[in-house]
């Protein structure tokens, strides 16, 4: 029987300006390219013309750079799908945000805001191209607010050319200044293709990234925050529903340039060429039927990231089998602290989400040696 998932990403892939770091699916707007987009979008969007939606994320790319009647155009589409107690999220950049936006938000039915605004100090904003200061950060999350959108995210990276332990405290400050709801935290990697790869700047070492990551998962922690994803802290009830689709193994439909969506078991890339896009946006690019194997694998890669891990009964379900007589090194990861078995459920530790790579390393060394 055909699914019917109730998340629903919309890629927005055009930004007001490339920055250094980012590997993400982007060109710069142009308005008639971003008018055919739109159509395009309507195009894919009148598919699901009879579902509803739970969560709609319109992220990029930069949602907020599209003019207001564009933006419009697209919150409008959107708007028709939402089930009735919906999340829709919407990205923006601190610059690109204004009152008339936030309102135009709030009238199609946008209740969640996350910003990019990374940093709190001008020299790391200069640094990763970024188009804002860190007073424009708050004045966008002012904004939000009294057009009244209180669920914000904001995200922060961390591990940042030059960054010194102290720099980071000093974010962590100014971010929980900010008081929002949610914050997503990234260390810095480095992809290929992107200017700070060319330009063959560093990553941070892996202690110090490490020593970050617990320096923010402290100070976040006795903030009221809760880790209930590895990079992902909320206050309680205002974790991202979206989300968490994603990280349950969850099916969700992606469309849009470059978008990805998993349907009816097939895990697919929508195209990446703009061109190519605009003339047949239904075209799935990739296409994979996954293996029972590697169904599970990312199962537990995806589950494991959550705070609350998985249920042993729901993983029984979905795969027909054990859990423990599929994993049997997960008793070791147990008795060696990565892993906890609580209520039925699996999750890694705190020591387990931070050496989280190795943990699943060693259980798909399993997948080699016991036949499930
Ligand atoms: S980080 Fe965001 S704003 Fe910067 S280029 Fe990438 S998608 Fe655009």
């Amino acid at each position: 029987m055909p699914s019917s998932p109730k998340s629903l990403y919309v890629h927005i892939p055009f930004c007001d300006h490339l920055c250094a770091y980012c590997d993400f699916c982007k060109v710069l707007y142009r308005p008639l390219w971003a008018e055919d987009y739109l159509t395009a979008l309507d195009r894919e969007l009148f598919f699901y013309s009879s579902h509803r939606f739970d969560t709609i994320y319109l992220g990029g790319g930069t949602p907020s750079c599209l003019p207001l009647p564009q933006l419009c155009h697209v919150l409008t589409s959107c708007s028709l799908l939402l089930s009735s107690h919906p999340e829709f999220t919407l990205e923006a950049n601190p610059e690109s945000f204004d009152l008339e936006k936030a309102k135009a938000c709030a009238k199609h039915g946008v209740n969640r805001i996350s910003f990019g605004v990374q940093s709190s100090q001008d020299k790391f904003l200069d640094l990763l191209g970024r188009k804002h200061t860190f007073d424009e950060a708050k004045k966008a999350v002012e904004i939000a607010r009294s057009a009244g959108i209180d669920n914000i995210n904001v995200d922060l990276m961390y591990a940042l050319p030059g960054e010194t332990v102290e720099d980071l405290e000093k974010d962590i400050d100014a971010f929980l200044s900010l008081n929002v709801p949610h914050i997503s935290t990234y260390s810095l990697i480095l992809e290929e293709g992107t200017a700070f790869h060319n330009q063959e700047i560093k990553e941070a070492s892996e202690d110090l990234q490490a020593d970050m990551y617990e320096r923010i998962l402290f100070r976040l922690r006795n903030a009221g925050y809760r880790r209930y994803e590895v990079s992902n802290f909320a206050k309680p009830g205002l974790e991202s529903r979206h989300n968490q689709t994603y990280w349950k193994d969850q099916e969700y439909v992606g469309i849009g340039l470059g978008a990805s969506g998993y349907e009816n078991g097939i895990r697919y890339t929508k195209q990446k060429n703009l061109t190519a896009y605009l003339k047949n946006p239904t075209l799935r690019k990739e296409e994979e039927k996954v293996s029972l194997k590697e169904d599970r694998s990312y199962y537990l890669l995806c589950n494991l990231r959550l705070e609350e891990g998985f249920s042993l009964g729901e993983f029984e379900n979905r795969f027909s089998i054990d859990f423990f007589s599929c994993y049997p090194s997960a008793r070791k990861k147990i008795s060696e602290g990565l892993l906890k078995k609580d209520g039925g459920r699996i999750a890694c530790t705190d020591k387990g989400m931070l050496l989280m790579d190795a943990v699943l390393v060693d259980l798909s060394m399993d997948e080699e040696s016991v036949s499930c």
